[in-house]
């Protein structure tokens, strides 16, 4: 790539259905090259593939972009002389067959008229495995021939020509040179029977007249490049600079599929995580800073990234890794914005009338997604049933026998007691428990275990019954008293 040229990077999903984690990789490692060096980011539509068209896979694309903050410079809708950014609208244009033919021309593409039953009897099965390849057969086909084929309307397909002889090399960033026999290459079908072009051809005359600078995509394509070079080349064009990126798997260490449940953005918000702790998550996926620092906004990914620390080695998806990540954000979020976020997560748990920010104040530092103040929290609408058990506690010197006799005084005192705030709760326990000449943890875990029937609560005795209120933390206490008089 020539120096001092502006760099761009393009996204360029394809509308088949939820984003996957690899392809927010992509997205993000594009967005973070070309902002770390001022340069442009762009989204490019790649539609060309119809049958694999999947009906509102477009607009999610927009959202999760909006979600996770990749904005971008130039897209279908913010067009800046590249467009159109779709590819069935480029096609319209007739940008690819016009470059085809001049493939064509140039001896580095054919027309091929095989029809189904002759590609069919070409097919091999190696290993195991349906391998077609194809046998130049149209590639000898005389002028007149193929005029007359043309003419008569019949179907065909543009073949790439490659030559059975020498060597095809690349590079990749990541993974160094990389050379192939040219007799490996397949004559891959450039454009369609459909009219369509294929992604392999479609990408390369789009990142050139696009000015793409850099392309970023899974290490699947890595195989196709060779032949993407020999278009480069057979047209004379300087190739972008490639950046493969290491596979995703699984902690099995196999390929992150949608039946792990966690393989799309999607699914990763609809498990509570925030769209922030996901980018951070998803930027380690192969990508390492120079400190062993973790958690970063997207701001400071963009001033710290720097695509020569993309590793080879794949990066194994750790759900545990991410719930924490998500467990910071949430501890670290502003208050007013956790409570509307974790609004949803109560409401259909906690009773009328009681004071959600307060229920929500207790477990803000004790959870790692949303989804997970209910375990925390549903005693407050309703005491468990829990064993008398729970009373003992060796290290608190509390056991049944003093339990009982401890919430049989207090009952009464806190019956004639009106202040239910925190500190209010706090001071009368304190009395009772100076006049006692007691431990603190004897009145205490008698009182938490009474009034939440749970072994470990967000919050102590003070803040629950605050929150409970006078008449439901002397019901509980009195249910206590009843369980421990059996
Ligand atoms: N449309 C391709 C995909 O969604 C993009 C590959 C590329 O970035 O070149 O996989």
């Amino acid at each position: 790539m020539s120096e001092n040229k502006k760099i761009r990077t393009r996204y360029a999903p394809s509308p088949t259905g939820k984003m996957h984690v690899g392809n927010l990789r992509t997205a993000l490692y594009e967005f973070l090259i070309a902002k770390h060096a001022g340069g442009d980011f762009i989204i490019r539509i790649e539609d060309t593939d119809q049958e694999r068209y999947v009906e509102g896979a477009t607009e999610l694309i927009y959202k999760t972009l909006a979600l996770t903050g990749l904005s971008y410079d130039e897209g279908p809708d913010k067009d800046k002389g590249y467009g159109p950014y779709v590819q069935s609208e480029r096609m319209a244009t007739g940008i690819y067959l016009q470059y085809a033919k001049e493939l064509i021309e140039k001896g580095e593409a054919y027309y091929c008229f095989c029809d189904e039953e002759r590609l069919a009897s070409l097919r091999q099965n190696i290993d195991g495995k349906e391998i077609m390849t194809y046998d130049k057969h149209c590639l000898h086909l005389s002028k007149e021939e193929i005029e007359a084929n043309l003419a008569a309307g019949k179907p065909y397909v543009i073949r790439q020509n490659n030559p059975k002889e020498g060597e095809t090399t690349f590079h990749d960033e990541i993974y160094g040179d990389i050379t192939v026999k040219n007799e490996e290459l397949d004559d891959m079908i450039l454009i369609k029977s459909d009219g369509f072009p294929t992604y392999n051809f479609a990408n390369v005359v789009d990142d050139h007249t696009m000015n793409i600078t850099h392309v970023v995509r899974g290490c699947e394509y890595l195989s196709s490049s060779p032949k993407y070079q020999r278009l480069y080349d057979a047209f004379g064009w300087e190739s972008p600079v490639y950046i493969h990126l290491p596979l995703i798997t699984d902690e099995d260490h196999k390929k992150l599929a949608k039946r792990s449940g966690h393989a799309s953005f999607e699914d990763l918000m609809e498990q509570g995580f925030l769209p922030e702790a996901i980018v951070n998550f998803v930027a380690l996926l192969g990508w390492s800073p120079e400190s062993d620092r973790e958690i970063f906004t997207l701001e400071e990914l963009i001033e710290q990234f720097d695509y020569h620390r993309i590793n080879k080695s794949g990066s194994v998806f750790d759900m545990v890794k991410l719930r924490w990540m998500n467990g910071e954000y949430i501890k670290a979020m502003d208050t007013e914005r956790f409570y509307e976020l974790a609004e949803p997560y109560v409401q259909d748990i906690l009773p009328a009338g009681m004071d959600h920010k307060k229920v929500l104040d207790l477990v803000k530092t004790r959870i790692e997604v949303f989804p997970d103040i209910a375990g925390h929290i549903d005693f407050f609408a309703e005491l468990p049933d829990y064993d008398v058990a729970m009373y003992t506690h060796k290290k608190m010197k509390t056991n049944a026998e003093n339990s009982l006799a401890v919430l049989r005084e207090l009952l009464p005192i806190l019956e004639a007691w009106d202040d239910y705030s925190a500190d209010g709760i706090r001071e009368v326990l304190m009395n009772y428990v100076a006049e006692k000449g007691i431990k603190n943890g004897q009145a205490l875990w008698p009182v938490r275990t009474a009034v939440s029937g749970k072994q470990m609560t967000p919050g102590g005795a003070y803040e629950i019954m605050e929150i409970l209120g006078k008449e439901e933390s002397l019901r509980r206490i009195r249910v206590g008293i009843d369980k421990l008089s059996k």
